[in-house]
């Protein structure tokens, strides 16, 4: 049935994307997580589509379409594979759009063209070794001093920031002091050329092993005062704003993955013969089907409804929030199921659902993780 929130160019897009991830990621995902390779052939491809422009507006480069149209190409593409996914929520929602929308017009001049049509990436750089959850703890600095700022500190775990393709971070460091104890946060645009930046790529994780993980160390690197982002001591305002977005996209993901897994979980149920039946026909395993066909709905129900209050200026906030909780959850629960139903089978390297299981439980960590989405809906509904 045709999803009332969807039109004809929605649906397009949907098919053109569902075609090359089946065409194109499909046949590599497995050799790309094996063997923990970032794809830059891959990644090419998916800048010729203008996956990873998707929002900005044309006069940038970009395809300056809705933000269901781009949640609909990250569900398509985590439905085959999370680490191309990852790839594109990350520099659609991370890096371009906190330039985007808060960037001068001389900054979007400079920096979005690069990231349209360039074929660079651009990462998000908030996590530090002793700021997680707790971002406002960041003890990278900024000092201005003749004019630049002076970048001192690292960040890890940051998405497309090792690569060739990376251009560099938008980054969010301490410019000051409030009183109180409290830091003055600031988000400084950083090229990735700049003398004293230097990146390393974080292999040994459990998923996303075909996108780009790695930590930015930052010793003295100086960069003009006009690469800061938004007003000084704005930082946290515009990293948290950047995450309400990003979490349409992880939920997307998580939409995406509950999908690919239920797929193949329903057509493994239907020709796994046991008892002379497909092992479908068993209630249990019938329920478990319907169970997750069910969760499916509503997690796309709630997330699309998200992406129409964005992109109808509405706040989102709650929703973003409740969705990628949600469905990160869901997520996990058919992820699971998923594998059940496929016994030995699943727990086999070889098979898909044993990577779409491992992928799965970022969802739960990035961006947020359950713990603390759970405290951002709770003040959303006024408790403190
Ligand atoms: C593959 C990957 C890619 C990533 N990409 C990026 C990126 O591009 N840019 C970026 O900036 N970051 C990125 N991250 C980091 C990610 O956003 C953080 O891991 C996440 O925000 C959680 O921080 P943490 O891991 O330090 O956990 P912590 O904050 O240390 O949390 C540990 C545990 O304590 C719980 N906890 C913490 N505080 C509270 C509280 N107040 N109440 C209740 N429970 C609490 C948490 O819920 C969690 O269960 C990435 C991480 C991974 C693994």
């Amino acid at each position: 049935m045709k999803d009332p929130l969807l039109n004809e160019k929605h649906e397009q897009l949907r098919q053109q994307v569902r075609e090359f991830a089946e065409k194109e990621v499909k046949p590599l995902a497995h050799k790309l997580d094996e063997e923990v390779i970032f794809s830059a052939e891959l990644t090419n491809k998916m800048f010729d589509m203008g996956l990873l422009r998707i929002n900005v507006s044309q006069e940038y480069g970009g395809l300056g379409l809705d933000t269901l149209s781009y949640i609909i190409a990250v569900e398509e593409l985590a439905r085959v594979d999370g680490s191309q996914a990852a790839t594109i929520a990350a520099h659609n929602s991370l890096g371009i759009a906190p330039i985007a929308n808060y960037g001068t017009k001389e900054q979007k001049d400079r920096f979005l063209p690069k990231l349209t049509t360039g074929k660079q990436l651009w990462a998000f750089g908030l996590t530090e070794p002793n700021a997680g959850s707790d971002s406002n703890n960041t003890e990278t600095t900024a000092e201005l001093a003749d004019g630049r700022w002076v970048i001192n500190g690292k960040k890890i775990y940051i998405t497309n920031i090792s690569s060739s393709m990376s251009g560099g971070i938008t980054v969010q460091a301490v410019t000051g002091d409030m009183g109180e104890r409290r830091k003055e946060l600031s988000v400084i645009l950083v090229d990735r050329d700049t003398p004293g930046y230097s990146v390393e790529t974080i292999t040994s994780k459990m998923m996303w092993r075909g996108a780009d993980t790695g930590r930015v160390f930052f010793d003295d690197v100086k960069v003009p005062e006009e690469n800061l982002l938004g007003e000084r001591g704005q930082g946290a305002k515009i990293m948290l704003a950047t995450l309400d977005g990003g979490r349409l996209s992880i939920a997307a993901m998580g939409l995406g993955l509950a999908q690919g897994a239920f797929e193949m979980a329903f057509e493994y149920a239907s020709k796994r013969i046991q008892f002379g039946r497909p092992i479908r026909s068993f209630q249990i395993n019938s329920f478990k089907l319907a169970d997750m066909a069910t969760k499916i709905e509503l997690a796309r129900n709630l997330l699309y409804k998200a992406c129409w209050l964005k992109d109808n200026q509405q706040s989102f906030g709650k929703e973003a929030a409740m969705a990628k909780l949600y469905t990160s959850e869901i997520s996990r629960e058919i992820a699971n199921e998923a594998l059940q139903i496929h016994g030995a089978h699943g727990l086999m390297k070889d098979n898909p659902i044993e990577r779409f299981y491992r992928d799965q439980r970022i969802l739960e960590i990035g961006e947020g993780t359950s713990e603390i989405l759970r405290l951002v809906i709770a003040r959303h509904l006024g408790i403190r």
